[in-house]
């Protein structure tokens, strides 16, 4: 179908109103990726891709619902957007069909509170931190914190099923909607009913939460709060190796622990900005030592509870304990490192990126070793957290980085790295895309597992997205 776009532009105006509507290259071009390092490592040898035609900021549902049905009508290609910080490609242009970029950002505002029953409605294309502020000045939280929150929208969180470092204690944002609405495809804007527990049937919001835009633009959710806490408190643990640090959180875990954050990764001290200038070189067994960084927060009496309960367990284990510093240390920063890959990523020839995989308990210490045995042997730097840990399993979160002789050697070398990560990962029982959501990236390297799930779905988005406008190529469900 050719596109009459000054048409589908007057009708756009009228959907959203002009002064919301933008062609102008200053919009489009800034639209045209997310961060997505592949996408960006790929246009510093190249032209930086073509952009949306058109991109639009509604202010509600029904904006949104008017823009799908032109959308439809037309049989244009829609990218919902909140922050762009997606890792996989997720808001990435792709296909030759111009296409339109909705813009979440200015449907911002708290609709209501109920403090009552610790329950915030909120339109999802608020910021994070935004969000977040504002529930701390009413005494409340929501205890969600991606090291994205600076950038990432409610929208995001919610589309990627994201989750953020205090995950062991509050879950993943997924576990914190309470409801939501969304507009499908074809205008229909749907609620789902806030309820603490329904039996009627399988949850809607479940179908878009995670979908990354596929089947709907999400405008709005009811989130679940708790109240600032009174007390919170840091401990830190040393160990050899990292298999007894993982058994001592696993330990905890089933003792019925729930730590505000626990991350296990390499011992801090041997950071070169810490170490003395004329400290010796790390040893490998200084290198094979990992670090049990835990913080706690509740009643004081509660916390103290919990703290005995992993000083004993990680003391049987063989873990020194090293106090509170390392672990408040870490908080301290704990924003700092997030976006510090992009200095690498503007270097013709280096790579980088950050592979999250999650496993079992069971799994995880096998696969801890395979992976950074892997990726050492092909001279591939390294560093792995265990984080997002919960009773059945963790997360392995694996920021790696090298160098190619050229631009293209470099993106080869990124695009084996992964394949790499995938093989060890799949023969490993782990799986990929434990954090960051499946995207154009993870979609080619998902396991058939993953892969018989998605082709149901492929049918589920048939019927509510006949047109195939909804972020067509992301997570392979076209
Ligand atoms: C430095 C850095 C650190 C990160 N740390 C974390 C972390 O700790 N935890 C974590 O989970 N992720 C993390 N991420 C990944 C990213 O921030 C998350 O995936 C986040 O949820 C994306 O939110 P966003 O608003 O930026 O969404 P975008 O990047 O704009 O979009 C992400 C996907 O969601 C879709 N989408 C966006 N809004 C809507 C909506 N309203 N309705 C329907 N679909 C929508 C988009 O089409 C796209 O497919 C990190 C990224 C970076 C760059």
């Amino acid at each position: 179908m050719s596109v009459p776009q000054s048409e589908i532009t007057g009708q756009l105006a009228e959907a959203v109103g002009p002064e919301n509507l933008s062609s102008s290259p200053v919009d489009t071009i800034a639209h045209a990726l997310d961060f997505w390092p592949r996408a960006l490592m790929k246009s510093r040898s190249g032209p930086w891709p073509r952009g949306p035609k058109w991109v639009v900021w509604p202010g509600a549902a029904a904006e949104v619902a008017h823009v799908l049905r032109i959308a439809s009508a037309y049989a244009l290609p829609v990218i919902p957007y909140g922050g762009g910080s997606s890792m996989v490609g997720g808001a990435s242009p792709r296909g030759d069909r111009p296409w339109i970029v909705i813009n979440c950002k200015r449907m911002c505002n708290i609709l209501d509170m109920d403090e009552v029953s610790m329950v915030v409605h909120v339109q999802a294309g608020i910021v994070g931190v935004e969000l977040e502020e504002r529930l701390n000045a009413r005494g409340f939280s929501l205890g969600h914190v991606p090291t994205s929150m600076t950038t990432a929208t409610l929208g995001g969180w919610l589309s990627t099923q994201s989750a953020g470092m205090l995950s062991s204690r509050y879950g993943r944002v997924g576990d914190l909607c309470l409801g939501l609405t969304a507009v499908l495809p074809d205008g229909q804007v749907v609620h789902t009913r806030v309820a603490p527990r329904r039996a009627t049937g399988p949850e809607l919001a479940h179908l878009l939460i995670g979908a990354e835009g596929t089947l709907g633009v999400i405008t709005a959710a009811h989130l679940r709060l708790h109240r600032l806490p009174l007390h919170r408190r840091f401990d830190s643990f040393c160990f050899e190796q990292v298999a007894p640090a993982m058994g001592a959180l696993r330990q905890s875990l089933a003792a019925g622990v729930r730590p505000l954050v626990a991350r296990i990764q390499r011992d801090p001290r041997l950071r070169r900005s810490d170490r003395e200038q004329d400290a010796p070189e790390p040893t490998p067994a200084d290198l094979s030592r990992r670090v049990l960084l835990l913080a706690y927060e509740g009643p004081v009496e509660l916390v103290e509870v919990e703290q005995e309960i992993v000083r004993d367990l990680a003391t049987a284990l063989g873990g020194e304990g090293l106090g509170q510093a390392p672990a408040r240390r870490w908080w301290g920063q704990r924003f700092a490192a997030g976006f510090r890959m992009t200095p690498l990523l503007v270097q013709d020839h280096l790579f980088a990126d950050y592979v999250e995989l999650g496993a079992t308990w069971q799994a995880l210490s096998g696969l801890y070793d395979n992976l950074e045995e892997a990726f050492e042997k092909r001279g591939w730097r390294t560093r792995i957290t265990v984080e997002h840990a919960r009773l059945e399993g963790a997360s392995l979160g694996c920021a790696f980085w090298g160098e190619a002789d050229s631009a293209e050697a470099a993106l080869e070398a990124y695009d084996e790295a992964w394949r790499l990560a995938a093989r060890v990962c799949h023969a490993g029982g782990g799986g990929l895309g434990h954090v960051y959501g499946g995207g154009q990236h993870r979609a080619a390297l998902l396991d058939d597992n993953a892969k018989q799930r998605l082709a149901v779905l492929t049918e589920v988005k048939r019927k509510l997205d006949p047109a195939g406008i909804m972020n067509p190529g992301i997570l392979g469900t076209e």
